[in-house]
């Protein structure tokens, strides 16, 4: 097989026949970072040097930064911070803590990172109160020890390598607790390496990842051998119009999904965070339908769903009121159950019977909108 063709930044570009799998008219929304920098240590690794090359053909100047420290990110007050942190892209070597990998049930045996932030403004964010000090967007430039040190955990975990139902799966590694894939790759080309990483790995494991983002024409005709699960994260209009600035519209996201799964991924819903507004039934009804429009007629589809209801911490909370003062998510403790983790860190989640309620209907109903779909898990 002749080596595939290699775009300007050393990123191989798919050569298979795209025939049905044209890109949509409205092109996917892209973020255009303000400032990138990027440090010595990241310069040093090639994939780093790609990103900046790529980043460079943009039209974007790469500012190389004297020492490993990002500096300058922090204004006069906490809004300023927060803008200029939003709209900075660090190219950066992950942190070596980074590289001992942590399980993460319910969705996948292991977490690993290629980046950490994301220019989106959802209000209830899942990074707030899990990241510390000012939301830049690092992006790392050492993706490729990354992945080469992803061999040792094959075979193990506590998900997919122990669940009957998931066993096909093998091991699995989830890419995207604290970024958006998505709303990078553009940028950075890093998550195609892992497809095409994990498509000629001998061992049976799956990448994933979930996103807000529709971007997906370099991955369309790209070697993926059925290794990658790429889930787009939806939610009902109230929720994904008034709180999700800055990511692509649910419609956008669907378009993508099909194109996916035309292309022969495995896809998948996070239907999250799954909130009991007003008119609820009715608002995730036209979400579940708009789904089954978008998968209508994929030959062989492999479409799984994972529901999530909104939760949210102290340390969350706090993080969230002070970006986002006039937020619309409801995060009223006195209204909540308190939920207890391992190492006893309390979690508000919506009381017993209101779950109860909201997970009976989801169930029923996508098994009848969207019967093909396969739920993974509900929490
Ligand atoms: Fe946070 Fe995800 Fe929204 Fe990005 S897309 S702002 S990571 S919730």
């Amino acid at each position: 097989v002749p080596p595939a063709p290699h775009d300007a930044s050393g990123e191989r570009v798919p050569t298979r026949d795209l025939a049905g799998l044209a890109p949509p008219a409205h092109p996917a929304r892209r973020w255009t970072p303000r400032r990138v920098v990027a440090t010595p240590a990241a310069l040093d690794h090639p994939h780093g040097r790609r990103i900046a090359a790529r980043v460079e053909a943009l039209g974007i100047e790469v500012e190389r930064l004297r020492a490993n420290r990002l500096t300058g990110v922090r204004g006069q007050t906490e809004r300023e911070t927060y803008a200029r942190a939003k709209s900075t892209m660090a190219i950066v070597v992950s942190p070596p803590a980074r590289r001992k990998l942590q399980p993460i049930a319910p969705s996948a045996d292991w977490r690993f990172d290629l980046a950490e932030g994301c220019p989106a403004h959802c209000q209830y964010c899942y990074l707030a109160g899990s990241l510390s000090g000012p939301p830049v967007t690092r992006v790392y430039a050492d993706v490729d020890d990354i992945l080469a040190g992803l061999a040792d955990y094959t075979g193990r975990g506590t998900v997919t390598s122990r669940s009957a139902e998931r066993a096909d799966e093998g091991t699995t590694f989830e890419a995207s607790c604290y970024t958006d894939p998505l709303a990078l790759e553009h940028l950075t080309g890093s998550w195609r390496r892992a497809v095409e990483h994990f498509a000629a790995w001998e061992a049976p494991v799956q990448l994933r990842w979930t996103t807000k983002y529709a971007d997906v024409d370099t991955f369309v005709g790209l070697p993926h051998a059925g290794r990658t699960r790429v889930r787009f994260s939806v939610n009902c209009a109230p929720v994904s119009t008034r709180m999700e600035g800055g990511t692509a519209t649910v419609a956008a996201r669907l378009a993508a999904l099909r194109r996916l799964a035309l292309d022969g991924y495995p896809v998948g819903l996070t239907i999250a965070p799954i909130m009991p507004l007003p008119d609820w039934r009715e608002h995730y009804g036209l979400l579940l339908d708009q789904v089954a429009a978008a998968v209508a007629g994929v030959p062989g589809l492999d479409l799984t769903a994972e529901l999530i209801t909104h939760r949210f911490t102290p340390g969350s909370r706090e993080v969230l009121l002070g970006w986002y003062p006039r937020t619309r998510v409801e995060m009223d403790e006195a209204s909540r159950s308190r939920k207890y983790g391992k190492f006893g860190a309390v979690k508000y989640v919506y009381p017993r019977e209101v779950m109860t309620e909201l997970r009976t209907w989801f169930e029923r109903e996508l098994a009848a909108r969207v019967p093909p779909c396969r739920v993974l898990y509900w929490t």
